[in-house]
Parts: structure tokens; sequence; C-alpha cells
């Protein structure tokens, strides 16, 4: 079976677990948190790094820090991971959904100006495998109705919106540095931001709201979310190598392109001029017309030894919102679409070219012997 996934780890993370280990600090704190901190934030051009202990804790971290609470309404797409819905919830927010765009699979930018009231107060663009938000129209409704920016770029490390890094365009950014993320700490976060203040106030939470000026005394409710030593030594030797990591997913991106851009019955994302696609999960759409979903077609590769994720689905469709009463009627239509039809391919850095062909054959094959 050709995995979805795999991390690449060498030696370079064997050396610097082995210092943890020597030095005896394995806990948050240590050496290696805050020179994954300062790396990671030089290399995408965002200020300061705050790690935290995953992505999810990042989004949520990120919305505290942007000053996200009771009532707030938080404007997100309606096609992406639950993390994002979830940390709005947990400030005591509302998040708002905006449908995706049919071609790049991204939060349709045109769709967000209709959603804007007098109660919005942040639009989180998620740049979604591989792909990115058009951010600079989204910056300018920001501008206009003085909404916040937080960008999830958890998928994002490396992408180029006109050049600029993801997660270095908004007031601030979540990362997360998960085992399938292009570079990981196993679990694993990060906050970005160039505001000073906002990176006290992500730093409080992620620590329990501890007050430096008297300790045990805490004026807002926070978390453990502190990442340790033994992840960021991981992050380190990871982040030295994410060029090369980039190259690879590059090339098995466009190799994929290649071999799948103009076969019938499937479409591929669509990567507008304005973006430099890291090609993080390589997806593909299945035509309506095939009669046949995502989810069936996943079983068909895995009998010709390919494996496949489908899509996420949609925000309004999950079980956990419906009981809430969230998104009551409400329709997204691409986003239904996407989850129905949509499933990526084995993505993973270790992928040989050989095998992305035996995967294109598996997919082909798969198409005309429904
Ligand atoms: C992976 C991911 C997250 C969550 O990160 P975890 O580290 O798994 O908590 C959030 N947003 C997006 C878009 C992701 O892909």
């Amino acid at each position: 079976m050709i995995p979805v996934n795999e991390p690449f780890l060498g030696d370079k993370e064997r050396v610097n677990l082995l210092k943890c280990i020597e030095d005896r600090w394995i806990s948050a704190g240590g050496p290696f948190v805050e020179e994954l901190e300062e790396k990671f934030s030089a290399y995408i051009g965002a200020g300061r790094g705050i790690a935290v202990c995953n992505g999810t804790a990042a989004i949520e971290t990120a919305l505290y820090a942007a000053g996200i609470s009771k009532g707030d309404r938080v404007i997100l797409p309606s096609f992406t991971i639950i993390s994002c819905a979830i940390a709005v919830l947990r400030r005591g927010a509302v998040p708002v959904l905006v449908d995706s765009h049919p071609d790049t699979w991204n939060m349709n930018v045109s769709r967000i100006e209709s959603r804007i009231t007098s109660r919005s107060k942040a639009i989180m663009p998620v740049h979604i495998y591989g792909g990115c938000v058009d951010m600079d129209p989204l910056l300018e409704l920001a501008c206009k109705y003085d909404l916040r920016v937080i960008e999830d770029a958890a998928e994002a490390h490396g992408v180029e919106y006109r050049g600029k890094k993801c997660g270095s365009m908004g007031d601030i950014s979540a990362f997360s540095f998960y085992a399938n993320k292009i570079i990981s700490t196993g679990e694993g976060g990060m906050v970005l931001t160039s505001s000073e203040k906002m990176a006290k106030l992500a730093q409080s939470y992620r620590n329990l709201c501890f007050l430096p000026e008297q300790r045990f005394l805490h004026r807002d409710i926070g978390y453990n979310f502190r990442m340790t030593n033994l992840q960021a030594a991981v992050g380190v030797a990871q982040l030295e190598q994410i060029e090369t990591f980039l190259e690879i997913k590059r090339r098995n991106g466009q190799l994929y392109d290649s071999l799948l851009g103009s076969v019938d019955g499937l479409a591929i994302q669509h990567h507008p001029d304005y973006c430099r696609s890291n090609y993080w999960m390589y997806g593909i759409l299945l035509d309506d017309a095939l009669g046949i979903d995502a989810l069936a077609f996943g079983r068909r590769l895995r009998e010709r030894g390919v494996d496949s994720r489908p899509f996420f689905l949609g925000m309004h469709q999950q079980p956990c919102f419906q009981k809430l009463g969230l998104f009551r009627g409400e329709s997204y239509p691409v986003t239904e679409k996407l989850s129905r039809l949509g499933l990526y391919l084995p993505s993973g850095l270790t992928l040989t070219e050989n095998q992305i062909h035996i995967v294109c054959e598996a997919v082909k094959d798969a198409l005309v012997r429904l």
C-alpha cells in the first residue's frame, strides 16, 4: 500500500533529541523552543513566534491574542478542518461561514462582504491543500470594516501569495507541525505576530495566564498549551531542511499535475498566478457525472494498493455543530461538492517518482473500470 504520508526523519532529528536528554531538558521553556520560535518566525518573516503544543491550540491562542471574545463573529471558510470552528467557539465567539471557490477550493473572498455585520470582529482565511486564499481583497475588506485577520497557515509552510509568505499577512497567524505537515514536531504548532502586544497575550494564554509580576495570580483563564523541548528539538532539525522538503513537494505536485491535469472525469486544484503552492496534499475532485463519490473511489484505489483520504466535511454539515443549533438551514454548495467528490492522494516526502506513476495509473484505471 502506498501511504498518504510518511514523515521524513533522520540524523539531524536524532542528534537534537539526544541533546535534550543529555542536557536533562525535556519540558517546555528549553533552548530548542526559543530557537524554533526565532528561526521559524524569521523564515516566514512575521515578527515573533510563540510555540504551542498543536495547531488547534495555535488557532485558539491567536484568537485570544487578537482580542476575540464572547459574542464576536468570526468569518471563516465552510470548507476547512474542524479546529478553526472549535477554536472560535472555545473563545465564546460565533463562527460565520463562507463557501469555497470552485477552482482554488479556498475561501471564496468575493462572498465575504455580504457576511459582515456590526458584530463581525475577525476574518480567518485558511490556506488549503497547498493553495492560498486571495489575500489582497480580503485584507482590503478587513481594513474597510476594521476586522482582525487571523491566518490559518497550518498547511501553508512556504506557500507564497504574490511573493509574500502565508502566515505573514494577517495580524496574527497559526501554524501546525503535526506529522503530515511540511515540517513536523510530531504534535506542535506556532503562533506568529508582529504585534508585541499580541505576542505577550499569546505567551500568557499558552501558559495558564500566569502573571509575570505576580506568580499564581491569574486575571484570565488560560491553558497549558506549551511545546516541549523534545518537540522543538525535532522542529529545529526539520526547519533546517525545509527548502529541500518544499522542493520535493513541488516536484511531486508538478509531476501529478502533468499526469492528471488533463484526465477526463476529474479536476485538480487550480493555483492562480498569485499563488506559489507548496503542494501540501495532492487532491483530486471527481466529476459528478461519474456517479461515484470520494469514499467509494477511495475504496477502489485501496484495492489497487493506493491509500487516500476524503476531503474535509463542511462545517455546516457537522453533527456536533448541528446539535448546538449552528448553521441551521445554511447551505454551501461548493463545499458540499468538494466534500462529496474530493480526495487526496499519497503526497508524503518519501514518495518516489515511480510510486507517483503507480498512483496515477491506479486513478485512471479506477476511473475507467468503475
Ligand atoms: C492540521 C491543521 C490544523 C490543526 O493542527 P493540529 O496540529 O492537528 O491541531 C488546523 N488548521 C488546518 C488548516 C490544518 O490543516
